[in-house]
């Protein structure tokens, strides 16, 4: 395709049949964001094993995630207002500018809570019509005061191989938190540098929070019980023996009985809904910590490794079944994904609060 060549073309006619080819990539761009809004009405991309739009966009689409950002928030406000779909046609609006007012409007209302208005939106759009990038920065700027921040955006960089530099803003109430741990560890080292606090500070939430670590822990607990049980009632049985052995001459065998009452029992483990410790162990090493849910058709598996939840493949109140083979690691989509195919959407949005209109 990209070997045509166009030499035949005179300067008027390359420029006319340029601006029809543009026209046409507009056109097919808002066709594939109305693709992308159908892919989400179905929740294709969550029976696929992708936790999102962007994620399904970035990934199965081979989108950088400038791009698929940028679709999203055009898909997002083109379904709010469908006539600026013949401004995006024209490049009176590009998505570039669309999803800086979207970006802007979302920001606006995650920090005020309030949701801009359609009516203002409209004017925003307006107002940035054939407008650059930059143009739309400073009009952005003075549209929305409170979004005006001294702070520097949080950023990464990869200096070598095995070194990132982190550059985050710190607030006076985080500073006067370090200070606090480094003198409540300052016996373990006295003056700390930033990447050792922030070692001792994860490995201090890891071992509270990951799931992998805490099953470890619960179930080496058991373990430990289990066998001080084992040693206590061992020593009751020796104790048994010991009274028993003094009765023969001493004690009558109903006053040996009353002795040894005093033995730990562990019950057994019974059926329960909950699995125990040491399977979910194994369930977060099996998973190795991601959503397990996986597409039947492609074979793709999702890559979710946050608000991991786990769930029975065959409902408890079906299979009785909590042992690991009836088990699974999934995200909260993969998770909602599921409850909608056993009860129905109706049933779980009503069960969530939407209502199914
Ligand atoms: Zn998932």
């Amino acid at each position: 395709m990209l070997n045509i060549s166009l030499k035949h073309y005179t300067n008027e006619a390359l420029i006319s049949e340029l601006h029809i080819l543009v026209f046409q990539e507009r056109t097919l761009s808002l066709r594939v964001i109305a693709f992308l809004r159908e892919v989400q009405c179905r929740s294709l991309h969550i029976e696929m094993g992708y936790v999102s739009l962007f994620t399904f966009c970035v990934e199965e689409l081979k989108y950088s995630e400038g791009a698929a950002y940028y679709r999203i928030n055009t898909m997002q406000i083109v379904e709010e207002m469908p006539e600026i779909k013949q401004a995006i046609e024209t490049g009176e609006l590009s998505m570039t500018t669309l999803s800086m007012v979207q970006s802007a409007c979302k920001a606006k209302k995650k920090k005020t809570k309030i949701k801009v208005e359609l009516k203002d939106k409209r004017e925003l759009l307006e107002a940035v019509k054939g407008k650059s990038k930059k143009q739309t920065e400073a009009i952005l700027h003075d549209h929305f005061p409170e979004l005006r921040s001294s702070a520097k955006p949080e950023s990464e960089k990869k200096l070598s191989d095995d070194l990132i530099g982190i550059f985050f803003n710190a607030d006076p109430e985080l500073m006067k938190k370090f200070k606090e741990i480094k003198d409540l560890t300052a016996h373990q080292n006295p003056s700390p540098s930033y990447q050792e606090l922030f070692h001792m500070m994860s490995d201090f939430m890891l071992e509270r929070i990951d799931p992998v670590r805490k099953a470890k822990r619960k179930a080496e607990r058991q373990v430990k019980l289990k066998v001080h049980g084992k040693d206590q009632q061992r020593e009751s049985e020796e104790s048994k023996d010991k009274i028993q052995r003094k009765g023969e001459s001493q004690l009558q065998p109903c006053e040996v009985e009353s002795t040894v009452e005093s033995t730990v029992e562990i019950p057994p483990p019974t059926p329960s809904h909950h699995c125990s410790a040491k399977t979910e162990q194994v369930i977060w090493t099996r998973a190795q910590s991601h959503c397990e849910h996986v597409d039947n058709k492609t074979g793709h598996r999702c890559s979710e490794t946050r608000r991991l939840q786990l769930d029975h493949m065959i409902q408890y109140a079906v299979s009785y079944d909590s042992s690991e083979h009836n088990m699974q690691l999934l995200c909260t989509q993969h998770n909602l994904y599921r409850a909608k195919q056993w009860f129905g959407t109706p049933f779980m949005e009503q069960r969530m609060g939407r209502g199914s209109g």
